[in-house]
């Protein structure tokens, strides 16, 4: 059921490589021209193994789906020998992250609100159609000339369906050695490899969130997380959420707590975040930011949401000097357990300032 509009597809030596706009761990993104029309893309390259596996995950997702307004668009794909170039509809915004740096770091909270709607549609989308996005953080998603806001990179994309096949061929273990994503934006039930669903991705929508409003990683605010390993294992077995904005309006916060829920069964799917007053309300209607005390105590009442059982861990306003998470790059952690340096990053352990991102 390939679904692709092959009457928008470049063809084969019709196209000439621009300069490079991007690259990660599957590889490099390149602009790109049509020969017969002038019209721009981009081209995704993988060169070695590692990056072909989740170059090839991404076309098979991609390929497979009708073309939607939040999903970034596949144009095709071309082999050349051992490496593969994926031809992509090109996002002139670029990523949210790149758009938060040249705002400021951050962005306000009204944009937050309108981009984590458009984010959620395409959520609800990708679930509806059976796929887990599983790495989803503010580079991977994508921002068109007129607002317009698209998921990208599915190179860690998995089927539900996919998943509980592989979850009955081996059912003697609990273990799901197809996980990837990036650590930080990670649900703690994924990081324990114990199961993945929908809802992972609800939590990294709520850890994409914190990165919009504070132009940080989520975790990446408190002085003691010096160790990488240590805030891996705080993630994954402790009983924390990232910190939360102090600058959220209450609603901000509440829709942050319905995400970013530990027990998985209780964040709120797309279709009731989408309900949630933080993206569903008429943003030219402002609401106050929350004090501290609010945000630790109080309900929000729109909607009848009810009140909340716990106090918010609240993010220190001020980057920490030296021990910034922030400032720790991704590390990539294969299935196997091996640790897959980031493209041109050959030795991305071998510093302790260097994070990991997971791919399958
Ligand atoms: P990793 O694979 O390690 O998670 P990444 O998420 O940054 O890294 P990609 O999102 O696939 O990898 O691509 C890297 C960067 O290239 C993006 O952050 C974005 O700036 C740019 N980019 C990717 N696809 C497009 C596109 N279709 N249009 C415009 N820019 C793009």
């Amino acid at each position: 059921m390939a679904r692709v509009s092959t009457s928008l597809s470049p063809k084969r030596g019709e196209w000439v490589k621009g300069k490079l706009i991007g690259s990660g761990s599957f590889g490099t993104v390149h602009l790109a021209m049509s020969k017969s029309t002038g019209g721009l893309f981009v081209v995704k390259s993988a060169h070695t193994r590692a990056e072909l596996a989740a170059l090839e995950n991404e076309v098979e997702i991609l390929k497979n789906l009708e073309p939607s307004p939040y999903i970034v668009q596949y144009l095709g794909s071309e082999r050349h020998g051992d490496d593969l170039n994926v031809l992509m509809e090109y996002m002139a915004g670029g990523s949210l992250a790149d758009i938060a740096e040249k705002f400021g770091g951050s962005l306000q909270e009204d944009v937050v609100r309108l981009y984590t709607k458009e984010i959620l549609k395409g959520l609800k989308y990708l679930h509806g159609n059976g796929i887990v996005h599983c790495d989803l953080k503010c580079k991977n998603v994508l921002l068109g000339s007129s607002g317009d806001i698209k998921l990208a990179d599915f190179g860690c994309a998995r089927r539900v369906e996919d998943l509980k096949n592989k979850s009955l061929m081996k059912k003697n273990t609990k273990s799901l050695e197809y996980v990837s994503g990036t650590p930080l934006w990670m649900a703690p039930e994924v990081l324990r490899n114990e199961e993945l669903d929908f809802s992972a991705d609800i939590w990294s929508l709520g850890c994409t969130v914190i990165e919009m409003a504070t132009g940080r990683p989520p975790w990446g605010a408190s002085k003691h997380d010096s160790d990488p390993m240590a805030v891996l294992l705080k993630i994954a077995c402790g009983d924390e959420i990232p910190k939360l904005p102090t600058h959220c309006t209450k609603e901000g916060l509440d829709f942050l707590r319905r995400c970013l829920d530990r027990d998985s069964r209780k964040r709120w799917t797309c279709e009731e975040l989408l309900r949630h007053p933080f993206v569903s309300r008429d943003s030219s209607v402002t609401t106050p930011p929350s004090s501290p005390k609010d945000a630790a105590s109080s309900p929000v009442s729109v909607l009848g949401i009810s009140s909340f059982d716990d106090a918010y861990d609240l993010e220190e306003p001020e980057s920490p000097e030296g021990n910034d998470l922030s400032v720790i790059k991704p590390f990539t952690l294969c299935k196997d357990g091996r640790t897959m340096p980031r493209h041109g990053d050959e030795c991305a352990l071998c510093s302790s300032q260097n994070w990991i991102t997971v791919r399958s």
